[in-house]
């Protein structure tokens, strides 16, 4: 066989992958649609990433970490939940968590281009650039993938990370709830008079839901809209003077006058949870296992978990001379992935879905969701758990065994 593993797909999931299974001894290869120029060199795509610590840790122990310049870390130091017209919100402070901060912000194209440069740096990582996956085929023998340009490569198993809207996972067989939430989310940076402080803010008001991630400059912020597709329109038609002004009314001057400074990039909202993360010698990462809605923040953190557990199974199983593409390991595999997203992935489909609902016992139901939070410091701290947990944080204990039970089959 050429190779071990078949990777399709070179965004951060993906190359975050390769990079954990190098110096294993196994030879990897990852097909890329996109040309080398694109990933050496992303463009921005105006998403801001939160991080957990958990995530911070993985990127160290990939390499990631240290390729990223300070001046593109932003402090998320503490966040704030505010609805509809409701003056107080819900804090979640770094104070109740013990850390000096909840988490970090990264662009999307710094965190591309460190994976990037990472896998750039090793020598057991084959990259095909600019070349499409057109087919993949598995049998008791071997995984092969069969490229646009005619050239078929061979191995035991593929790994797909290969977007939410994975063809490999669908050319599989593998069944996905495809959940469209009918609101788009625009994502832009913005200058602002007044400081952020490092706090980011979650304002679910009534027909729109908005966000600031604080950024490493103290006056500028990633901010996030969430709308109807002809709003977003509107936005995006606007010269750039009539912009600022409409985004610092949505904003009510909280931060003073806002000033756009980066590209406005508009996200149609689609959440993706499959059936199952493999097949025979198959597997999904990244947002191909499992594509969040942004709201709760999760969708490259549940990716890089999801490089986590499954490069510690190959890598113990290679260790120990065993096969790769073991079933049994691409079973477990699954079961730690469901436990640990599952839950976060229910529950962020039930906030936005309330939080884009306006008539009155939904606004009902989203104050008490939010008074409750307030009057109830377990429910933070669970919270704050799972944001800055360096180890396996994910705070849901007894629960996210449970959920896993309702996997659909
Ligand atoms: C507005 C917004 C805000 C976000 N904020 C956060 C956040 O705060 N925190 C967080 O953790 N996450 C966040 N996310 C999610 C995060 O951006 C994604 O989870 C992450 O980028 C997914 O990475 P990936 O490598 O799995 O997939 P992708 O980045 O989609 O990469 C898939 C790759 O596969 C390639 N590919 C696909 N099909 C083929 C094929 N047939 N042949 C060859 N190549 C192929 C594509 O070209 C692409 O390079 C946000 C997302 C959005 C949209």
């Amino acid at each position: 066989m050429q190779y071990d593993i078949l990777l399709i797909g070179a965004g951060p999931a993906g190359l975050s992958f390769a990079r954990a299974l190098s110096g294993s001894g196994l030879r990897i290869a990852i097909v890329e649609q996109q040309a080398e120029a694109a990933l050496a060199d992303p463009a921005d795509d105006g998403r801001e990433i939160a991080l957990t610590h958990r995530s911070h840790r993985l990127m160290q122990e990939y390499d990631l970490w240290p390729r990223i310049a300070a001046r593109d870390i932003g402090t998320l130091r503490d966040a704030q939940v505010v609805d509809g017209d409701d003056a107080d919100g819900l804090l979640f402070s770094h104070a109740e968590s013990g850390q000096s901060q909840l988490g970090w912000l990264v662009s999307n194209h710094a965190i591309r281009r460190a994976a990037w440069q990472a896998v750039q740096e090793v020598d057991d990582v084959t990259m095909l650039a600019g070349v499409k996956v057109a087919g993949v085929e598995t049998d008791a023998q071997s995984a092969r993938i069969r490229l646009d340009d005619g050239r078929v490569l061979e191995g035991a198993l593929i790994v797909a990370a290969d977007s939410r809207f994975s063809e490999s996972r669908r050319a599989l067989g593998i069944r996905a709830d495809l959940h469209d939430f009918g609101r788009t989310m625009l994502v832009v940076r913005m200058r602002h008079e007044r400081a952020h402080e490092s706090v980011a803010w979650e304002w679910f008001r009534y027909g729109q839901t908005l966000a600031l991630l604080p950024l490493h400059d103290p006056h500028t912020s990633s901010v996030v809209l969430t709308a109807t597709r002809p709003e977003i329109d509107a936005l995006l038609a606007m010269d750039e003077a009539d912009f600022d002004i409409a985004m610092t009314r949505r904003f009510d001057n909280r931060l003073g006058a806002m000033q756009r400074v980066g590209p406005a990039v508009a996200y149609p909202l689609v959440g993706v949870y499959p059936e199952r993360f493999h097949a025979h010698r198959y597997a999904v990462i990244g947002d191909a296992a499992v594509g969040m809605h942004p709201v709760t923040a999760h969708g490259f953190n549940f990716g890089l978990l999801s490089v986590d557990a499954l490069a510690r199974r190959i890598r113990a199983a290679s260790a120990q001379g065993e096969p790769i593409h073991a079933d049994a390991l691409l079973a477990d595999y699954d079961i730690e992935h469901r436990a640990a997203t599952r839950p976060l992935y229910l529950a962020t489909k039930l906030v936005a879905t309330l939080y884009t609902d306006d008539r009155a016992p939904a606004r009902m139901a989203r104050k008490l969701a939010l008074r409750a939070g307030r009057w109830a410091p377990p429910f933070r701290r669970l919270v704050m758990h799972g944001l800055t947990q360096p180890g396996d944080g994910m705070p849901l204990g007894h629960a996210r065994k449970l959920m896993m039970r309702l996997r659909p089959r």
